[in-house]
């Protein structure tokens, strides 16, 4: 397997000329995540669109040097094609182990394309960890996934794995079967598969390197699972990375982060649409005078709008969602986007 050992570069200044087992390294890693051709871009279903040729093995030559300057692109690096303090920095990162891919003209995030035909998808677990209860892990799973169902008609619910779920977890160190093993401790934490019809099988079908120390708890003492979950679904659900820094499909971890950006809402519903209905008892209702603006929290999705366009005005609308908290007693609602169109109760 590729350890960190063999990911990273040790040191920094590494340029166009230079040999040796440390621009094997940046080789290495450049290979990982995309920017030099290499086996992992088909088995993620990932385009070729951003990667050099192979380069020579051991050698700092041209391709070496445009896969770098591709990578110090896509990260807003200084381009200098040497391998400097602020580039190896990121690359001593924790991440995901998916490759990225090159960015479409109009949009950060990444929609490759595959989708699932159903919205009723199923997980099942194959292997828990050792670090939590298993109840611990269901609780971050189900609400990682709960991310992405509160913005799109998507819904999750889990399944034992033998009845065939589409999307299987597994925590597992090393090699573990599908020819992208995980590499210790720290650097790649996780990693995902792309909707059907990539990968037959193992489509939808989410890993995390068991070498990691996982963690629910806030703050984080070791890998924030809720995190590195929900980020993985995305993948699963068919996003890319995103190049946003403040998205969920940033690729690089910085600690918890616990919740969908805008990036991240445009990306999935660009995919699976974002019109919902949902049917919801409320948390809590919000107005202003006059009901100028109105709010409700649907239990377990977080506030939303009332559309100023609602079919039956604003007035109407929230009076509708009042009644329906007082008496709480779910409320079935129309969602576009982040707005309540409408309301039945
Ligand atoms: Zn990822
Ligand atoms: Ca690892
Ligand atoms: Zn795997």
């Amino acid at each position: 397997m590729t350890t960190q050992d063999e990911l990273v570069p040790k040191s920094t200044g590494l340029k166009k000329g230079d040999t040796g087992a440390d621009v094997e390294r940046l080789q290495n890693y450049l290979s990982q995540f995309g920017y030099l051709e290499s086996p992992v871009l088909d088995e993620f279903g990932v385009d070729h669109a951003m990667a050099q040729e192979e380069p020579e093995h051991g050698t700092f030559d041209d391709r070496t040097e445009e896969a770098l300057r591709t990578f110090q692109e896509h990260y807003d690096l200084p381009v200098t094609g040497k391998l400097n303090k602020a580039t190896r920095d990121l690359m001593t990162k924790p991440r995901c182990g998916f490759p990225d891919t090159a960015e479409p003209v109009s949009a950060e995030f990444v929609a490759q394309g595959n989708k699932w035909s159903t919205t009723t998808l199923r997980y099942g677990f194959v292997e828990f960890t050792p670090d939590l209860s298993q109840a611990q892990v269901r609780a971050a799973v189900s609400t990682a996934f709960g991310y992405w169902a509160a913005v799109t008609p998507l819904t999750f619910g889990e399944i034992p794995n033998a009845s065939n779920p589409e999307i299987r977890i597994r925590f597992a160190a090393g090699n573990h079967g599908d020819g992208s093993p995980f590499d210790g401790p720290g650097g790649v934490l996780a990693h995902a598969y792309y909707p059907p019809p990539n990968g037959g099988d193992i489509a939808g079908d989410t890993h995390f390197d068991e070498a990691e120390t996982w963690t629910v708890s806030l703050p984080a003492t070791g890998i924030d699972l809720y995190t590195v979950a929900a980020h993985e679904f995305g993948h699963a659900l068919g996003l890319a990375h995103s190049t946003v820094s403040g998205a969920l499909m940033y690729p690089y971890y910085g600690g918890p982060h616990r919740f969908l950006h805008q990036d991240d809402i445009d990306g999935i519903q660009s995919i699976y649409g974002a019109q919902q209905w949902m049917t919801k008892t409320l948390a809590r209702v919000y107005t202003t005078p006059h009901s100028k603006n109105a709010w409700a929290y649907p239990t377990g999705v977080g506030w939303r709008k009332v559309a100023p366009t609602s079919t039956d005005g604003v007035t109407n609308t929230f009076a509708a969602l009042v009644q329906a908290r007082a008496s709480d007693k779910p409320a079935t609602m129309l969602v576009t986007g982040t707005e309540i169109t409408s309301v039945y109760f």
